[in-house]
């Protein structure tokens, strides 16, 4: 099957064929949109608006979940704190509702601003035990910067807010390489990271997606980014920090204490099966991959007409591209990829699949592949993305 856009129905065989799966949830509301963000997320500022989605998320999940295991839960967005309380209970209420049984890990993204106590509280109440907080920097100058409505000690109650709960797992995220970003700031921003004791960080690059605000104000040279050395020492200092501090690095952007690996995108990085619920949000499944329109008004009016979304892009993968994909996603992970487990999976050798380029990788030092497992070297780290061309 070739790619195919536009209006369809999502078939009955892309909901059916897989057991196991992890559940995203997404929410598509914020209380403004940030200047570099190229996610789907509106202003919410219309409520009859926020009644129709959860409307119609309750029926998609309800549609996506039936004879299906989900295994892990990821909320995010936008911002699913952005809701009000009695929105985000029945948001949660609805998702809990779905499951047939609890899931291994149930995570809701929030902002620091908008993560109170109670929301905390009615987040542990449904079974939500991992909380990803945006922290981006502690500076105030950098939260300028990047257009975010939250100061560093809206950062620290909400961390708090998350413990008094009982949520003890919090995975805190961490922007590096935007405007005025330094080492000097970096190091700020570790202390205080480490400070708060977050079970998990997350580390971005801040990236340029066209047609953004920041896009044109980087075209109109309002505003300077940092060069790909900066970035790339920016990138070593966090790592460096992060495993002096006990941190393990899993994957290019993700560190994690011990035990604290976040299941869910851990699915991602090994083939797994996710259902996407909510305007915008990708599935993938039986070797198909699909995606729901990323348009609040068009997702609610087709599931509320029909019970399921209007269908924006599906894709039969062939088995050489599935296994290629694979690769790529599964070299992510510090572990890399061990041979025989990939040849379970895909059917095919990743020697003979990508021959000869994994041997030239070898050679320029960014793959090593011994004991029958392919890793990026840590010089590959930071041009990792390069690499994945290479082999995709
Ligand atoms: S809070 Fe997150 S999702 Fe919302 S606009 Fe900012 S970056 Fe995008």
């Amino acid at each position: 099957m070739t790619p195919h856009r536009g209006p369809q129905t999502a078939p009955t065989a892309l909901w059916d064929d897989c057991r196991d799966a992890a559940l995203y949830v997404h929410v598509p509301f914020c209380t403004r949109k940030c200047p570099y963000c190229a996610f789907y997320s509106i202003p919410l500022d219309d409520t009859s608006l926020c009644r129709k989605y959860l409307e119609a998320l309750d029926m998609e999940i309800a549609q996506a979940t039936r004879c299906r295991c989900i295994r892990t839960v990821y909320v995010g967005g936008g911002t699913p704190t952005a809701l009000d309380a009695a929105s985000l209970e029945l948001l949660m209420g609805t998702i809990r509702g779905a499951l047939q049984e609890s899931p291994e890990e149930w995570t809701c993204e929030a902002n620091p601003e908008s993560l109170d106590g109670d929301k905390a509280a009615l987040l542990a109440a449904a079974g939500v035990d991992r909380i990803s907080i945006g922290a981006q920097t502690f500076d105030p100058d950098g939260l300028r910067t990047l257009g975010r409505r939250h100061g560093a000690a809206d950062t620290r109650r909400a961390v708090e807010a998350c413990r008094r709960a009982g949520i003890e797992n919090v995975s805190l995220d961490l922007m590096y390489g935007y405007p005025g970003s330094s080492l000097r700031r970096i190091e700020q921003d570790i202390r205080n990271l480490m400070a708060l004791a977050p079970a998990h960080v997350s580390v971005y690059a801040l990236s340029v997606e066209p047609g953004t605000p920041l896009d044109r104000m980087v075209q109109r040279r309002e505003i300077e980014l940092p060069g790909d050395e900066s970035h790339a020492l920016q990138y070593e200092l966090l790592r460096r920090r992060l495993a002096e501090g006990g941190y393990r690095q899993y994957e290019l952007s993700n560190f994690a204490l011990p035990g604290y690996r976040c299941r869910h995108n851990w699915t991602y990085w090994s083939g797994g099966q996710y259902i996407g619920c909510g305007p915008g949000a990708h599935s993938f499944s039986g070797g198909k991959r699909w995606w729901n329109p990323p348009d609040l008004v068009r997702w609610c009016t087709s599931v509320l007409e029909s019970g399921r979304p209007q269908i924006e892009f599906d894709e039969h993968l062939s088995s050489e591209k599935r296994a290629r994909e694979l690769l790529v996603v599964a070299l992510r992970r510090s572990e890399g990829v061990n041979r025989g487990w990939f040849r379970t999976l895909t059917g095919f050798d990743y020697r003979q699949l990508c021959a000869p380029v994994v041997r030239q990788l070898c050679d320029l030092g960014l793959l090593t592949d011994q004991g029958d497992r392919l890793r990026l070297t840590e010089k590959a780290y930071f041009v990792s993305d390069a690499v994945f061309r290479e082999l995709i």
